[in-house]
């Protein structure tokens, strides 16, 4: 197996020592089984422990708390959800903007409790930077996204325009039209997150099982390689490993994405450069690309993404070097300065995609699951929604969390929508992000004439179509 301080820069930078918890050795019970202790299972735990003391809670994870996404995540801690759009569009104005106000509030809330259990993740909220920066459809495309954002009720608050001079003042990219800014993200260290809050889980008193993957799992009970546990509830909260618990891998698609750090910059590359506050940013292609500038002035960016086909995972993330380069070559459009700044770590993970790109937050009271999953990239944010929803769910509370359009109350497990077999899957995939590929790589040529740039336009619309 990788060694775990190679996971992720964020891993490397720990100061802690990486050793596993012990192992589940025994059967026992429980009343609330969660499986899975990347932010997703330890938010829950955190939530319900804190509202309901006297429930008995396990929290078990196949290797130790932060390996998954949660520990190798490009740090984004963002006040929304993925496809929220789609989402709230059957609601009354005044209801989506109730919702637009929960999903913006999370990342206060994360702080919130940051400061209430004294976890040192390097959270800055200097907010999100989506840049049009390469080609001019980039502005096009990002405008009308915005003039969308406004129809949805959002108002210039929450997202603005901002012209190329008055970006400069944020982060100065090469050749910008100019950037949507929010204020509603943060940017984190993820592990020291991840970690902090399995500490502070544990303090409460939920036991944290490492090194115990659930093998199997059925209603109100899961079976790990020693022990049983029998149990009211079971959360399986393993997102991008859905394939792991059938048949949770017929809602979740694994999605690989990668990322690079370089080593820390001098501070007169980031005068040059700016983002001087903890933004978070990237460039309007519609292939994903996120970035930050850590605390200690590394640029970490991150970059599309892979699926295999049957969705194997993959778990060498070892970057090859045309993967790296890729990733140089895309960071280095927009920072020319940066173009032979060492690369001191690359890495990937694995993250979940639910059927039509929605997220969702599930309890099935008849076999009592709970679960939130299929964040798409989106999930540093969502997982403390997630958890704070389904603590909710199980204390059968019906509140603002639980009247949301992605949750599923009383709602089978089967009900959640599945994704085509192979090989559709795996064609769909491909013919989407090729459609991308092809678009990116004909816009961002300045030769290519004005009918072959709309052709690849469309042709990239209707093939994202398929994607909802
Ligand atoms: C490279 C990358 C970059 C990303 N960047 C961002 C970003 O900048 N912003 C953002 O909002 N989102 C981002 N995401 C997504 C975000 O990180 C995830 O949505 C989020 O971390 C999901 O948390 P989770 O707890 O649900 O899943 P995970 O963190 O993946 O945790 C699942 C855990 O379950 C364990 N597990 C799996 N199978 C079993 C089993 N059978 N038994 C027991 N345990 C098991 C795993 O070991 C793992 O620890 C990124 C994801 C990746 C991969």
């Amino acid at each position: 197996m990788q060694p775990l301080r190679s996971l992720s820069l964020w891993m490397d930078q720990l100061d802690e020592p990486l050793c596993a918890r012990p192992a589940l050795r025994e059967s026992l019970e429980a009343d609330v089984c969660i499986i899975g202790a990347g932010y997703t299972g330890l938010w829950t735990a955190y939530y319900l422990k804190r509202q309901a003391p006297q429930l008995n809670i396990v929290v078990i994870e196949a290797n130790i708390a932060g390996f998954g996404a949660s520990g190798r995540n490009g740090g984004w801690l963002m006040g929304n959800l993925l496809g929220e759009d789609r989402l709230l569009a059957s609601l009354s104005p005044q209801q989506r903007r109730a919702s637009i106000d929960l999903l913006h509030a999370i990342p206060d809330e994360v702080g919130n409790v940051l400061q209430r259990e004294g976890i040192d993740c390097d959270y800055r909220k200097g907010g999100v930077l989506y840049c049009a920066a390469r080609y001019p459809e980039q502005e096009r495309s990002l405008r009308a996204y915005l003039d969308d954002l406004y129809r949805q009720g959002m108002t210039e608050d929450d997202y603005r325009w901002l012209r190329p001079e008055q970006l400069d003042a944020q982060v100065r990219i090469s050749n910008a039209y100019g950037a949507i800014y929010s204020p509603h993200t943060a940017t984190i260290q993820p592990a020291k997150l991840a970690r902090g809050l399995a500490r502070a889980v544990e303090a409460l008193g939920v036991p944290i099982y490492e090194n115990t993957p659930a093998l199997d799992w059925r209603s109100g009970e899961v079976s790990t390689p020693l022990a049983r546990i029998r149990c009211q509830w079971i959360v399986p909260a393993v997102e991008g490993y859905a394939a792991s618990l059938p048949p949770l891998g017929k809602h979740q698609l694994p999605v690989q994405s990668l990322l690079v750090a370089t080593e820390p910059l001098p501070d007169t590359t980031w005068d040059e450069i700016g983002l001087d506050r903890g933004q978070a940013f990237s460039e309007g292609s519609r292939q994903v690309t996120y970035g930050q500038r850590t605390t200690d002035n590394r640029l970490v960016f991150g970059a599309r993404g892979g699926y295999r086909f049957g969705g194997r995972l993959r778990d060498n993330f070892n970057l090859q070097a045309h993967e790296v380069e890729l990733r140089r070559y895309l960071f280095s459009d927009l920072f020319p300065q940066l173009r032979h700044a060492r690369i001191t770590h690359t890495w990937g993970g694995n993250l979940g995609m639910a059927r039509r790109f929605r997220p969702h937050m599930l309890c099935d009271r008849q076999r009592g699951i709970a679960l939130a999953g299929g964040y798409g990239g989106e999930g540093v944010g969502a997982t403390n929604l997630g958890g704070r929803t389904l603590a909710a769910l199980i204390l059968n509370q019906h509140n603002a969390l639980t009247g949301q359009p992605w949750v599923h109350d009383n709602r089978p497990l089967a009900s959640l929508a599945s994704w085509p077999p192979e090989p559709c899957r795996w064609l769909g995939y491909n013919a989407i992000i090729q459609s991308f590929v092809h678009e990116d790589r004909t816009l961002a040529n300045p030769a290519t004439p004005p009918w072959r740039r709309r052709l690849a336009s469309h042709l990239a619309d209707f093939m994202e179509g398929f994607m909802h």
